[in-house]
Formats: structure tokens, C-alpha cells, sequence
């Protein structure tokens, strides 16, 4: 029988999510796919978790609209699905009297774009507010409405209060082709068959520009992933309040010292253009590049101070802005183009593109309703999302009311970060169950700490098996191909629950 849909959003990154919870507010059947085991697994998984203020984006482009739009959301947004967000504000920190100019030009862009809330600052009274700065320190650019956010919570939270309210959400799903009708799209060809659409939403980030060339939309158009490498730090080694940019460069926003909503600092990133869009590998040269250009800000870092490295890719796009000296500021795509009918085109959504994501969807309802789509809104709709339990938040009082409720919140298996077994087990039962290892660290911080997952792996591959009653054989960190184990050892010759005959 032939699925017959509204709307189909392509790709479960911030921007899909947004564009599913902002759509699931209107009538209409919504198909959601992602092409991976969970949501959050492309640039959302891996960036520096700012609410950007929205004083470098050019002036008069798309992405400095969305950005000073999406910044002022994130409280209501916050609010609405119980998600942490905190406005601490953010510094651009000049380094010499030579980068002092710098600052000027950041703060006539931010008034251009109209930042609130934004004061350039003497060099001694950055470091009275943070003396682990460099004492080199000759002034900052102090805006207020920069904050910090957990874009693993935010993304979980806005796809399932989507997902409660009606969002059919497949995964390992992914788009390959549309279905045409003359100049109209009708519905899309995935790896798990046809489905019939009378809208498709591109957010496919990093294969944005792949999605809209099936369409025959911008063929001129196309994505350079830009790697950003990171350090991750301890807390308990140390321990930093602010968020600390240095003056940016032509090419990206430069490498940060800023702390994160958990605690840690971390540091990076930096910005090299590659060629493979899957390659998030960490590299000598990028490292040792990030480590040089954080201690430029913060002279004091020590390395034991280390506990992880990441990488993301962003989606960097080629869409043209007013400056074409400014790679890093090209612009967003956000369209619905005459060429096809039934496509709302979003392209080269890098950064701000987490702190723009409300703003994108807002801008997607917009856009549907001026192509003459009645929108009707749903008389049920939830705008309410609940966070479920974090132990590790909770009072004393609260822990043990918790744990008397049910006694599995009182088994600890991350000991780094504090995450019990009640918290697991919600999160594998709850809207959009976790199903892998990965997405169980996303929800639950486990996996974060000093350990990075050494002692809590092994039972937590239990949980998942008996929870999801699949074999231990088939758990795995992120999906299909990312097993733990390939088979058992001390078993050898044994027949029984883990060995196949052909194995024994
Ligand atoms: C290093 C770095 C630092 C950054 N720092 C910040 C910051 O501090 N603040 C900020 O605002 N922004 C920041 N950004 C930018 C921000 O992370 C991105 O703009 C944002 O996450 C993009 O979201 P998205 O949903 O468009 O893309 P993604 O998160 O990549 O989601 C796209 C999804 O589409 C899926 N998909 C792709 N192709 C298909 C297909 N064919 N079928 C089905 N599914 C498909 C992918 O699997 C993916 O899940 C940073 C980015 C990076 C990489």
C-alpha cells in the first residue's frame, strides 16, 4: 500500500528536530527519517555547544538573521522541553593592543545585526573577571546574550516532544531519490522503500547539497566539510566559568577555551578543510594546532589535564554573502524554490546553525505559508516536554525518594559521571527509545568522565541486550558495523546461551 504523507523531513540533526516540533504543532501526517541508528549523529553531535549572541555574522545575510533570532528562542525553548541552557554571556578576547581593532568591527557587526547587550572592556578588567586569561590581555568585546547549551539534550528533547505529538520518526532510513511528477515532488525512494509526500524537507546537512542536486535545485551549489578538533579537560583538574573566543580569523571563529554545561572545558576548535564528508578523525597536526591556539588565550593549560578528543565536521556551504573575503560566513540556504513544487530546500546550515535552528524552523513554517499551504493548527498540540530523572541533580531527599520508587536508580554503573541503572533503563523505554551505546551516552552523560566508558561499557552492553532482547553479539556502539564483541572467548568449545553450534 502506498504511505501517503504531508510532509517528510530528511535528516534528524538540531535543524530536523526543530523543523519536526515546529511542524507537529499544525494537522498533517509528518514522516521524519534519518539515515543512521539514532538522532544527533552528524555535526550536532560534535561542535562547542554555543548559543552564538550573533556578533560575526555578516551583516544582511540569512545566517545573522537566524542567528540573532534563534539566540533569543533558546530561553522559551529551554523553558517549554526542560532543557539546560544558561545565558553566561561570551568574550572575544584580544591578545596585544594589535588585535584591539578586531574587537571594533566585531561590535559595529553585532549592532548591525542587532545584538543586544554588548560593551567592549578594558584589558584589566578581563582578567579581574578571569585571571587564567593571558596577561597579555588587552580588552574584550563582553556580550551578554552568548550562552551555553547541551545540544545532545536539546536535539533528544525537541524530536521527542515531536514524536508525542504525532511525528512518525523511521531510522536507518535513508533518502536516495525523489519521485517526480512533471516539476512536482511527490514522495522519496529510501533504502527501506517508497513514501508519498505532498512537501519534502531538506535538513540533511552534510548531504544537503546531495539532496537538493536529485531535486535539480542549485547545482552550483555544494558542501566542503570543515574539521574542528576539541581537547576535553577534567573538572576536577580545572575549571573555567566563561566562554573565551580570540579574535576571529578569515576562515573560522578560532579556537575557544569555554566551558561546557557539565563542567569540563574544553578547547578548539580549529578548522581545516578536507574532502571525505565521513572523515570526524582526530589528527596529530589538527591537535597540536588547537593545543597552541587555546594556550594563546590560556597559558597555563596543562595536558594531564586531558581526558578526551573529539572531532565534527561542519557543513560548510558556497552560498554567496556580501563579503567574499569571509569563508567561514558564507550563507544559509533557506528556501522554497520555484523550479520544483513541494521541496523547502535548507543548505549549508553550519555554525550558528545550533544556536539558528528554532529560527530555521520558524522560518519553514513561514515559508510553507506563503507558498499557500493552510496550516491549521491542532487543538491538542503539546508544547511541554518533561526531562526524566538526572540522579546526579537530584538532593539527597529526592535520591532516596527515587530509589525507594524503584530500587534500580540505586545501582550506579557510570562512576565518573554518576548515572544509574534507573536512568538507563528510561532512556532505552522512553519516545524514542536508545538502542546503542552512543545514544545512551547522549542521553544519559554516561561514558563522559576520566574512565570514558571503561568501567560502565561492559554492563551497560548487558542492559542493552536484555532490555532490547537481542544478543550480546549484536549490541553496538552507534549501529550496524560498530559491534563490541565479535564473539565469545571464555566460552570456547562450550555449547549454550552465547555459542552457535557452528561455533562450538
Ligand atoms: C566543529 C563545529 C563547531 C560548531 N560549533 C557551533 C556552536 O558552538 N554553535 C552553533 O550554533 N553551531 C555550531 N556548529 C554548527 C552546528 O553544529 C551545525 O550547524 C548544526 O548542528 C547543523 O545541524 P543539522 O541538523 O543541519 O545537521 P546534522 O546534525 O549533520 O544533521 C543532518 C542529519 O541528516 C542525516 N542525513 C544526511 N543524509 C541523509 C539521507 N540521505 N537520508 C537520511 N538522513 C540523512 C544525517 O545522518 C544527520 O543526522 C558547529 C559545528 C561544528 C562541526
Amino acid at each position: 500500500m502506498q504511505e501517503q504523507y504531508d510532509f517528510i523531513i530528511i535528516g534528524a540533526g538540531i535543524v530536523g528536530s526543530m523543523v519536526a516540533r515546529w511542524l507537529s504543532r499544525y494537522e498533517g501526517r509528518i514522516l521524519w527519517i534519518e539515515k543512521e541508528a539514532d538522532i544527533c549523529m552528524g555535526a550536532t553531535a560534535a561542535n562547542t555547544a554555543i548559543v552564538h549572541a550573533g556578533y560575526d555574522t555578516l551583516p544582511g545575510t540569512v545566517k545573522a538573521e537566524m542567528n540573532v533570532r534563534g539566540n533569543a528562542m533558546w530561553d522559551q525553548l529551554s523553558e517549554e522541553l526542560d532543557i539546560p541552557f544558561e545565558r553566561r554571556g561570551d568574550y572575544v578576547v584580544a591578545v596585544g593592543e594589535e588585535e584591539l581593532p578586531a574587537l571594533d568591527e566585531l561590535m559595529r557587526r553585532g549592532e548591525a545585526n542587532g545584538v543586544p547587550g554588548m560593551k567592549i572592556l578594558e584589558g584589566e578588567e578581563v582578567l579581574r573577571r578571569d585571571p587564567n586569561l593571558n596577561p597579555k590581555v588587552s580588552g574584550a568585546l563582553w556580550a551578554t546574550t552568548g550562552g551555553i547549551c547541551d545540544p545532545w539534550q536539546a536535539t533528544l528533547a525537541a524530536a521527542e516532544n515531536a514524536v508525542v505529538n504525532g511525528v512518525e520518526l523511521r531510522l536507518n532510513t535513508e533518502f536516495e531519490d525523489f519521485i517526480m511528477d512533471g516539476d512536482r515532488i511527490v514522495g522519496i525512494q529510501t533504502n527501506q522503500g517508497e513514501f508519498y509526500s505532498r512537501w519534502v524537507i531538506n535538513s540533511a546537512g552534510m548531504y544537503s547539497d546531495v539532496v537538493m542536486h536529485k531535486a535539480g535545485i542549485r547545482p552550483e551549489f555544494f558542501i566542503t566539510p570543515r574539521r574542528g578538533e576539541y581537547y576535553v579537560l577534567d573538572r576536577a583538574d580545572f575549571t573555567l566559568n566563561n566562554v573565551h573566543f580570540p579574535v576571529p580569523s578569515r576562515i573560522s571563529k578560532g579556537i575557544l577555551v569555554t566551558t561546557t554545561l557539565h563542567g569540563n572545558t574544553i578547547l578548539g576548535p580549529n578548522a581545516e578543510e578536507i574532502e571525505d564528508r565521513t572523515n570526524a578523525a582526530n589528527t596529530v597536526t589538527g591537535l597540536e594546532e588547537v593545543w597552541e591556539g587555546a594556550k594563546k588565550l590560556v597559558p597555563g593549560l596543562n595536558p594531564k589535564h586531558v581526558i578526551a578528543i573529539f572531532a565534527g565536521l561542519r557543513p560548510g556551504g558556497n552560498a554567496p554573502t556580501p563579503d567574499p573575503e569571509i569563508d567561514y560566513s558564507k550563507d544559509f540556504i533557506i528556501e522554497i524554490p520555484d523550479a520544483v513544487q513541494g521541496f523547502v530546500n535548507l543548505g549549508g546550515i553550519e555554525s550558528p546553525g545550533l544556536t539558528s535552528a528554532p529560527a530555521i524552523a520558524e522560518r519553514v513554517v513561514t515559508l510553507l505559508q506563503g507558498a499557500g499551504e493552510p496550516l491549521k493548527e491542532k487543538t491538542d498540540w503539546n508544547p511541554i516536554r518533561k526531562a526524566r530523572p538526572v540522579f546526579r541533580h537530584l538532593s539527597k531527599d529526592e535520591q532516596a525518594a527515587l530509589i525507594e520508587e524503584d530500587p534500580s536508580y540505586g545501582r550506579i554503573i557510570c562512576r565518573c559521571e554518576y548515572v544509574t541503572e534507573g536512568e538507563i533503563l528510561a532512556e532505552i523505554h522512553a519516545p524514542i527509545p536508545a538502542t546503542t551505546y552512543d545514544a545512551l551516552k547522549r542521553r544519559t552523560w554516561l561514558g563522559t568522565g576520566r574512565c570514558q566508558g571503561g568501567f560502565d561499557m561492559p554492563r551497560v552492553t548487558e542492559i542493552l541486550s536484555e532490555e532490547l532482547g537481542i544478543d550480546l553479539l549484536e549490541v553496538t556502539k552507534k549501529g550496524a558495523g560498530s559491534e563490541f564483541l565479535a564473539r565469545p572467548t571464555k566460552l570456547v568449545g562450550v555449547k549454550g546461551p552465547l555459542l552457535s553450534e557452528k561455533e562450538v
